[in-house]
C-alpha cells in the first residue's frame, strides 16, 4: 500500500520556492493558503500578488517540479490560483483610504503620449481583474474624460465628498468634470496643490488595488505636490524612440528620484509602426534607445507600444477602452507592459505592506 502524504511533507517540500520577483519564500510570503491531500493527488491553492502576475506559469512549474522531485509519492497536482493585491500605501502618512497602491504616470515633456499610456495601463490592469482607478492630475490641459467619452458633474456626498465617475470599468476622476468647458487654467502653486489635495483626499474612490495618476507634462510642482501629499508606490516615465524624448525621460526619472519616488519603469510609446497589410514591423525613430536608457539607469523597460492611427482616433472618439475588446495591434502590448508593472509595483510594495499571517487553510 502507498504511503500517505502529509501536509507536513508538502509544506517542507515547498521551502526554497519563491516568488520569482519578490526573491522569498513562497511560505514566508502567506502565498501557500490552502493544501488538500486526495490520496496521491494534490491540490493547492495559492494567492498570487497581482491579479496580472506576469510569472504565474514559473511559480507554477516551480511548485510542480519541487513536489514531484521531493515527494515521488505524489501524482496528480492541482494549482489553484487568486490574487490578493498588497497594498504600497496602508498605514503610510497621507495615505487614502481604500486604495492599495498610487502609480503616478510622468514625462519629461508633453505630446509623447503619456495620458493615452495612462488610461490604457488603467484599463489594462482592469482587464486582468484588477480594481482600478484613474486620476487625471493633468490639470492643464485634462484629456482622459475625451479618451474615455466620460463627462458630466460627479455627485458629491452628504459628507462633501466626490463620487468619481465610471468608465469601461474603472472608476475615473478629473478636472475636466469640474471646470466649464474650454475654460483655461491657471493655476498657481499654492492653488495648483489645494486642487491636487481636494482631489487625492476629497474623492470617494472605494477599494481599489491601483489608482493610475496622469501627471502633466512637466517635472514640476504637481509631482512636486502629490509626493508631499500621498505615499505613491512608485512612477512610469513614458517616452518615445527619439534621442531628443530619451533626454527629456532622463529629466523626469532624475526629478523622481529627487523626490524619492521609486521608478517603476520606463514605458516607450510610438515605439515601431506595425503594418495593417503585411504585419511588417518599421523602426521609424529607431530601436532600441529607452530599453537601453533604462538600463543605463538601473530601472526596468516595462514594454514598446506601437504607432498605430485607430489608437489616435479611438482616443479622440472617447472609444479607448476598446482597444480591448478587439484584437487591436496595441492590446497585446499593453497587457504585456501592465503585467510587468504589476510586478514592480508588487515588489515595491512588499517594501512596506505587512506580510500576511502566516496561515495556511487546510
Ligand atoms: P501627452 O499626455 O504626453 O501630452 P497624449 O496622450 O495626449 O500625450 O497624446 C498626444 C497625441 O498622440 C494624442 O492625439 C494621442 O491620441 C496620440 N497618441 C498617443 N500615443 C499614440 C500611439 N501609440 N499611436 C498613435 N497616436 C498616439
Amino acid at each position: 500500500m502507498a504511503a500517505t502524504i502529509t501536509r507536513e511533507q508538502i509544506l517542507e517540500a515547498l521551502r526554497g520556492v519563491k516568488d520569482p520577483e519578490l526573491g522569498r519564500d513562497l511560505l514566508e510570503l502567506g502565498m501557500i493558503k490552502g493544501v488538500e491531500i486526495n490520496g496521491s493527488d494534490v491540490v493547492l491553492h495559492v494567492e498570487l500578488t497581482t491579479p496580472a502576475c506576469p510569472l504565474k506559469g514559473q511559480i507554477e512549474r516551480d511548485i510542480t517540479a519541487a513536489l514531484k522531485t521531493r515527494v515521488p509519492e505524489v501524482n496528480g497536482i492541482q494549482i489553484h490560483f487568486t490574487a490578493q493585491v498588497r497594498s504600497g500605501m496602508a498605514g503610510r502618512q497621507g495615505e487614502i483610504p481604500g486604495v492599495k497602491n498610487a502609480i503616478a504616470v510622468g514625462s519629461g515633456k508633453g505630446g509623447v503620449g503619456k495620458s493615452t499610456v495612462a488610461a490604457a495601463l488603467a484599463l489594462a490592469l482592469k482587464e486582468h481583474g484588477a480594481a482600478v482607478g484613474l486620476l487625471d492630475a493633468d490639470i492643464y490641459g485634462p484629456s482622459i474624460p475625451v479618451m474615455l467619452g466620460v463627462s458630466g458633474q460627479p455627485a458629491v456626498t452628504e459628507d462633501q465628498m466626490i463620487q468619481p465617475l465610471e468608465a469601461g470599468g474603472i472608476r475615473v476622476m478629473s478636472m475636466g468634470f469640474l471646470l466649464p468647458k474650454n475654460e483655461a487654467v491657471i493655476w498657481r502653486g499654492p492653488m495648483l496643490h489645494g486642487a491636487i489635495q481636494q482631489f487625492l483626499h476629497r474623492v470617494r474612490w472605494g477599494e481599489l488595488d491601483y489608482l493610475v495618476i496622469d501627471l502633466p507634462p512637466t517635472t514640476g510642482d504637481v509631482p512636486l505636490s502629490l509626493a508631499q501629499l500621498i505615499p505613491l508606490t512608485g512612477a512610469v516615465v513614458v517616452c518615445t524612440p527619439q534621442d531628443v524624448a530619451l533626454a527629456d525621460a532622463i529629466r523626469a526619472i532624475t526629478a523622481f528620484r529627487k523626490l524619492r519616488i521609486p521608478v517603476l519603469g520606463l514605458v516607450e510609446n510610438m515605439s515601431y509602426f506595425k503594418c495593417p497589410h503585411c504585419g511588417e514591423r518599421t523602426e521609424i525613430f529607431g530601436t532600441g534607445g529607452a530599453r537601453l536608457l533604462a538600463e543605463q539607469q538601473g530601472i526596468p523597460f516595462l514594454g514598446g507600444i506601437p504607432i498605430d492611427v485607430s489608437l489616435r482616433e479611438l482616443s479622440d472618439q472617447g472609444r479607448i477602452a476598446e482597444v480591448f475588446s478587439s484584437d487591436h495591434p496595441a492590446r497585446e502590448p499593453l497587457l504585456e507592459i501592465s503585467r510587468q508593472l504589476a510586478a514592480q509595483i508588487s515588489v515595491e510594495a512588499a517594501k512596506h505592506a505587512r506580510l500576511p499571517k502566516l496561515e495556511i487553510i487546510q
